[in-house]
C-alpha cells in the first residue's frame, strides 16, 4: 500500500525521491517493510529459538503452554541467548573492521621495510612526497601518542618500526589466549572504571567471572558468545548477559577503538572543517560516485583517484565537468570528517540517491548496504560496484579490493564510473535541491585543540550548571521510525534543556542535514540559554559531530578523560547515550558497551527482549548495581528526552553539583 511521503521521512529530499520512486513503480524499503506486516510476534519479543534442530521452538507469550523449548530452555534463557548473539554479531562487525585497519597499517609498515631493503626511495612511512606506498602514516603525532599509551618505545625509532609494533599490539588483542585484559583497554581506560569492570562478576553474584567483564581478547569473547548460546550450555540470563557486556567491551575498548585510532594514524585525525550534507550534494553535470558502507581503507583511495588529472580529463571528454565523490552512511562520515567530502545521506537514503538518476556508481564496502540497491540501480544506469572480499552483491560489478594494489584498483573503479556517464539519461535526472552546511571533524584531538588543550572549559560549564550534562547521540535509521524524526526531536529536546550533544553515525548525518552543526543553530529556540551562551563563547555548534559508528569510541575516550579529571568512574558523570532510531546489531553492541562503560543509554526502537521479564529487569534495573548504568527503552522522543535529562540531573545531584 502506498504511503504518504510525509509518513516515511521528515527529510524533504527523501520525501521527493520517495514520491518519484512511487511514480516510477520502484519498490523501496518502506514497501518491503509493509509487505512484512504483520511481523512475527515471537520474533519481536525474542522468544523464538533456532539454536538446534530439535527446534525451532517458541514460547507462549501469554503464560500458557509451551513455556519451554524442546530442550527445556525458558523464555528468559532464549531471550538472553538471542540478545547475546546480536551483541556478538555487532561486535564482530566493528572488530573485523578494526582488524582490517590494523592489517593495513601492518602491510604499509612491511612494504616500507621491503622497499627499503630493495633500495627504493621510501625510507620512512611518513614520506608524503613518495607515492610508491599505497598507505602511509598521515598523523605521526597520533601514532606516537597511541604508541606511548601502549608503552611502545618511540625514541630513536623510525616511523615504520613504531607503526609496525602498534599494528602488532592491536592484532595481538584479537587473538591472544591469556586471561589478561586486552592491551588497548588497559592503555585507555581510567582505573576507577577498570575496577567497575573487574568487580562486575562479584556484584552480579557470579564470582567465577574472575576478571569480571574485562575482555581477554576481542575474538575470544565473540567465539565464547556463540559457545555459551549453543544448545545445552549457558542457561542463566545473568551470566549470558554478563558475557554480553564483556563481548561488547571487547568491541568498545578493542575492535572499534583500534579502528578509530589506527584510521587516524593512516588517514589523518579529523580537524574541524565545514562541509555539506544531503542529496543536494549530487551534481547534475558531474560524474557522481557514492562511496557507501563503513571502512575508509578503500574510500580514501577513491577520493584520491577522483583527483587524478587523467580521469578528470576522461570525464570531461564524456561531457562531464568533473568527478564528484560523495558519501553515504559511515564510509561517508569517514571521508566527511577527514576531507570535508560532502555526505549525501544516511541509511534510508541509499536507494533514494540512486532514484535521482544522477549516480554513475555506488561503490560499496561492508555493512548497512541493502542488497536492494542492485534492484533499484537496474531501473537506471547506476552501477553498484562491490569491493570487499567478504561482501558480494548478486547483480553488482565485483572489483575486489587489495590493499597492496590500492591505487590501481581505486583508479579502475573511478574509471568504471566515468565511462558510465554517457549512459546517463539526462531526462531522467532529478536531484533534490536541499543541502545543508555544517562543521564536522570534532575528534577528541580537535576538541582539545579548540578548548586550548584541555577539557576544563566543558567541565567548568558542567559544574557551574551552564551545561547540565552531555548526551552521546548515535546510531541508525530504521524504517519503523519516520526517518530522522526521533533523531531531531530528541536532539532539540535535550539542547533546550542545556545538554551539550556529541554524536556519530546516521544520527550525525541527520543532525547535519537540519543545520544543527552550524554555530548559529545556538540562536534558535531549540537551544537553552546556558548551552547557547557556552556555544557562542567558544564558537562551536551546540552539537558536535564526532564521526562514524566505530567513532563512538571517541565519545568513550572523551567521557573517560572527564572521569579521570574528576577522579570518578564514568558512571558517576552526568552523561547519557541514545540510539533514537536503532536498527543494526552493531547498535545493540554500542548500546551495550555504553551501558557497560557506565553511560545509561536510551533505545528508541524496542529490541527483541520483551518476552523475557527477567532479562528486561536486568537490562533496565539490575545493571545499575553491577556497572552503574542501564538501558532506558522509550519510543516516544519527548518522554525519552525527559527520562535522559532526569538521569543527568540525578547524576549531578549525586556528584553534588
Ligand atoms: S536450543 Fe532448545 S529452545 Fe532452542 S531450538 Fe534447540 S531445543 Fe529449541
Ligand atoms: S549508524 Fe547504523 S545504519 Fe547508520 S551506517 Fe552506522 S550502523 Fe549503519
Amino acid at each position: 500500500m502506498k504511503k504518504n511521503y510525509k509518513e516515511v521521512s521528515i527529510d524533504p529530499t527523501t520525501q521527493q525521491m520517495y514520491e518519484r520512486a512511487q511514480e516510477m513503480g520502484i519498490e523501496t524499503v518502506w514497501e518491503r517493510l509493509e509487505k512484512q506486516q504483520p511481523q512475527c510476534g515471537y520474533g519481536l519479543l525474542g522468544i523464538c529459538c533456532r539454536n538446534c534442530m530439535m527446534g525451532p521452538c517458541r514460547i507462549n507469550p501469554f503464560g500458557g503452554e509451551p513455556k519451554r523449548g524442546v530442550c527445556g530452555a525458558d523464555a528468559d534463557t532464549i531471550v538472553a541467548r538471542n540478545l547475546l548473539r546480536m551483541i556478538a554479531a555487532g561486535a564482530a562487525a566493528h572488530s573485523d573492521h578494526g582488524r582490517h585497519v590494523a592489517l593495513t597499517l601492518l602491510i604499509a609498515a612491511e612494504m616500507a621495510e621491503k622497499f627499503k631493503k630493495e633500495g627504493k626511495p621510501v625510507l620512512e612511512l611518513d614520506n608524503m612526497a613518495s607515492n610508491t606506498l599505497p598507505y602511509q602514516v598521515r598523523d605521526v603525532e597520533k601514532l606516537k601518542a597511541v604508541a606511548k599509551r601502549l608503552g611502545i618505545e618511540t625514541e630513536g625509532r623510525t616511523i615504520r618500526e613504531i607503526a609496525k609494533e602498534v599494528a602488532e599490539v592491536a592484532l595481538n588483542d584479537f587473538g591472544k589466549q591469556d586471561e589478561e585484559a586486552i592491551a588497548f583497554l588497559k592503555a585507555y581506560l581510567n582505573p576507577k572504571t577498570y575496577e567497575v569492570f573487574e568487580k562486575a562478576g562479584e556484584k552480579a553474584g557470579m564470582p567465577w567471572f574472575e576478571n569480571g567483564i574485562l575482555p581477554r581478547s576481542i575474538d575470544r569473547e565473540i567465539v565464547e558468545s556463540l559457545h555459551r548460546t549453543h544448545i545445552g550450555t549457558d542457561h542463566d540470563p545473568v551470566s549470558i548477559l554478563l558475557h554480553g557486556l564483556k563481548t561488547s567491551l571487547g568491541d568498545a575498548w578493542g575492535g572499534s577503538l583500534i579502528a578509530t585510532e589506527l584510521q587516524d594514524i593512516l588517514f589523518g585525525t579529523p580537524q574541524v572543517i565545514k562541509a555539506e550534507a544531503n542529496l543536494g550534494v549530487l551534481k547534475e553535470d558531474y560524474v557522481n560516485i557514492v562511496v557507501h558502507g563503513h571502512e575508509p581503507v578503500l574510500s580514501e583511495k577513491i577520493v584520491e583517484a577522483a583527483q587524478d588529472p587523467e580521469l578528470i580529463e576522461l570525464a570531461q571528454k564524456y561531457g562531464a565537468k568533473g568527478i564528484n565523490v560523495v558519501g553515504m552512511c559511515c564510509t561517508g562520515l569517514e571521508v566527511l570528517m577527514r576531507h570535508g567530502i560532502p555526505i549525501a545521506g544516511n541509511f534510508l537514503q541509499q536507494e533514494m540517491a540512486i532514484v535521482t538518476g544522477a549516480v554513475e556508481a555506488m561503490v560499496v564496502d561492508v555493512q548497512c548496504i541493502m542488497p536492494a540497491t542492485v534492484d533499484v540501480a537496474r531501473c537506471f544506469h547506476t552501477k553498484i560496484i562491490d569491493t570487499s572480499p567478504i561482501a558480494t552483491f548478486p547483480g553488482a560489478i565485483h572489483i575486489k579490493f587489495d590493499e597492496r594494489r590500492a591505487d590501481e584498483i581505486a583508479k579502475e573503479i573511478v574509471k568504471t564510473a566515468v565511462e558510465n556517464f554517457p549512459n546517463r539519461s539526462k531526462q531522467r535526472v532529478e536531484i533534490p535541491k536541499e543541502k545543508m552546511e555544517g562543521y564536522v571533524g570534532f575528534s577528541v584531538e580537535a576538541i582539545l585543540k579548540h578548548f586550548g588543550g584541555t577539557l576544563k572549559p566543558i567541565e567548568d560549564a558542567i559544574i557551574e550548571g551552564k551545561i547540565k550534562g552531555v548526551a552521546g547521540l548515535v546510531g541508525c535509521n530504521n524504517p519503523k521510525v519516520k526517518q530522522d524524526h526521533n533523531h531531531i526531536k530528541i536532539a532539540n529536546e535535550l539542547m533546550k534543556r542545556d545538554v551539550l550533544l556529541v554524536g556519530t553515525g546516521c544520527w550525525a548525518t541527520a543532525a547535519m542535514k537540519y543545520g544543527i552543526f552550524l554555530p548559529e543553530y545556538a540562536d534558535t529556540e531549540n537551544v537553552g540559554p546556558g548551552l547557547r551562551e557556552f556555544a557562542k563563547e567558544w564558537g562551536i555548534p551546540p552539537a558536535l559531530n564526532m564521526g562514524s559508528c566505530v567513532d563512538c569510541t571517541r565519545i568513550l575516550v572523551l567521557a573517560d578523560m572527564v572521569a579521570r579529571d574528576l577522579n570518578v568512574p564514568i558512571h558517576a558523570l552526568p552523561v547519557v547515550g541514545s540510539a533514537p532510531e536503532a536498527m543494526t546489531e552493531k547498535a545493540v553492541s554500542i548500546g551495550t558497551y555504553f551501558v557497560a562503560s557506565g553511560i545509561t543509554t536510551h533505545l528508541g526502537v524496542v529490541p527483541p527482549v520483551l518476552g523475557g521479564p527477567k532479562v528486561v529487569k536486568i537490562l533496565t534495573h539490575d545493571l545499575y548495581d553491577i556497572v552503574g548504568a542501564a538501558f532506558i527503552v522509550e519510543p516516544d522522543p519527548y518522554k525519552a528526552a525527559k527520562k535522559m535529562y532526569d538521569h543527568i540531573m540525578k547524576k549531578r545531584k549525586e556528584l553534588g553539583i
